[in-house]
């Protein structure tokens, strides 16, 4: 072959070679027509096998997906140690312990566990534990995961998204009602009581015809609300008196539209609202002269063994009994004011000790000369008896400066929110009624 191709003219050798480089060339060049079908060789919606050999696959037991583990949740009842739920999950207490060795917070988590608290326990297909999760809320759940022969702890949460809602309600017989049914939460009321405790007397002073309006935050994790957020502002009136106290975000109290604050340096009550049951007549006649006794006082009727609270900070200069007071307890807070705390059951506090506001310093009884158990509240303004009620207390520290300012620029921004969501309240209402 070789020996023809080299007795061949100079001229026929070089056309040949040329001729098979061109076919050659000709060869490597893409063909139009295939290039066409492989871009439209792949067609969306359609089917395709994937080339996958079964017998190439490796089986790896820890990419067991976390999402089809099968999921048992077991609640932590009174008494139980994370022992005892292990036991009924029928997980061995060999187990319990390499959880609980294989970090601090890890044990922190399965040793503090209270009544009413959940594990969920999930289980791969060969019946491994795999992940436990302990939900803290709606949207945080502390997580532990199998890493290998040991394990691994984290907090997962949710992204939590903020919407204001807006309540209102017109008080025609008693306060936590009306907020039940205006929707409120009860820790709500008793966070809408905390913020105007100050200058209501929540046990006694709360009269038909009051009102009030509050705009609040909801949480909400993808898109459900699962739970209430702070109070925004809020605005009671109470006997004609109306007060309005706004969120401040930086120091989160809350202050009046003018800046100043609502916490105040003695509660306008000093037990909870809650378990005050009436009015005592302030005017009765003593049990024993017959006369009717110039009353100096409060009287709370509520039950035997309710905490008494200070109504401030201060020192006990007295704490002891007589006849008339029964159990006693006085508080000096300055050289102005003094409280007095008559007819306890038990004293918890001793005379020479410094109290702080809120501190539980005995509970009410019936010591003492009295007709039925109450507590018999006394607040004196440089030695003179007044109406803890309705004294005027010394004024609260107020914002100033920048913060002021910028305080008042909010303030005014969700005052005029809330009554925009008032209106809107207004006119569903309206609307619903057509
Ligand atoms: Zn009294």
């Amino acid at each position: 072959m070789f020996s023809l191709f080299s007795r061949l003219p100079r001229l026929h050798r070089a056309l040949i070679i040329l001729v098979v480089v061109l076919i050659g060339i000709v060869m490597l060049l893409p063909d139009p027509k295939s290039l066409r079908d492989e871009k439209s060789f792949y067609v969306i919606g359609q089917p395709y096998d994937l080339a996958i050999e079964p017998a190439n696959l490796v089986v790896n037991k820890s990419a067991t997906p976390l999402s089809q583990l099968n999921w048992q949740t077991y609640t932590v009842g009174s008494g139980e140690s994370a022992a005892i739920v292990f036991q009924r999950a029928n997980l061995s207490s060999r187990l319990l312990y390499n959880l609980t060795s294989a970090s601090k917070e890890i044990e922190q988590q399965l040793t503090k566990l209270r009544p009413g608290d959940e594990l969920q326990f999930g289980f791969d297909g060969d019946n491994e534990l795999i992940q436990i999760k302990r939900p803290i809320n709606a949207y945080e759940a502390y997580v532990i995961t199998k890493d290998g022969n040991s394990y691994k702890g984290k907090l997962e949460s949710k992204e939590v998204n903020y919407q204001y809602n807006y309540a209102e309600a017109s008080i025609t017989s008693n306060f936590w009602n009306a907020a039940i049914n205006a929707g409120l939460t009860a820790n709500q009321i008793m966070e809408l009581a905390g913020i105007f405790g100050w200058d209501i007397d929540f046990a006694l002073d709360i009269r038909a015809g009051d009102s009030f309006k509050i705009l609040y935050q909801e949480k909400l994790v993808e898109g459900e609300v699962v739970d209430r957020g702070q109070i925004i502002a809020a605005i009671f009136t109470n006997q004609g008196d109306t007060f309005k106290a706004i969120l401040d975000d930086k120091t989160g109290n809350y202050y009046d539209e003018n800046g100043r604050a609502m916490k105040k340096a003695f509660l306008r009550s000093p037990l909870d609202f809650r378990r005050v049951t009436s009015n005592f007549n302030p005017t009765r006649r003593h049990p024993v002269t017959g006369k009717v006794r110039a009353h100096r006082g409060t009287d709370y009727a509520a039950p035997v063994g309710t905490p008494i609270w200070a109504a401030g900070d201060g020192i006990v200069t007295k704490s002891s009994y007589n006849q008339f007071n029964g159990n006693y307890v006085f508080i000096k807070h300055s050289n102005t004011y003094i409280t007095k705390y008559l007819h306890l059951q038990r004293r918890l506090v001793k005379t020479g000790q410094r109290v702080k506001q809120g501190q539980t310093i005995g509970t009410l009884g019936g010591t003492g000369r009295v007709t039925g158990p109450h507590l018999h509240y006394e607040f004196l303004v440089n030695g003179v008896h007044k109406n803890a009620r309705t004294v005027k207390l010394p004024q609260s520290k107020s914002l100033t400066g920048q913060a002021k300012q910028t305080f008042m620029a909010n303030a005014e921004i969700r005052l005029k929110k809330l009554e925009r969501y008032r209106e809107l309240l207004a006119y569903n209402q309206a609307a619903a009624q057509e």
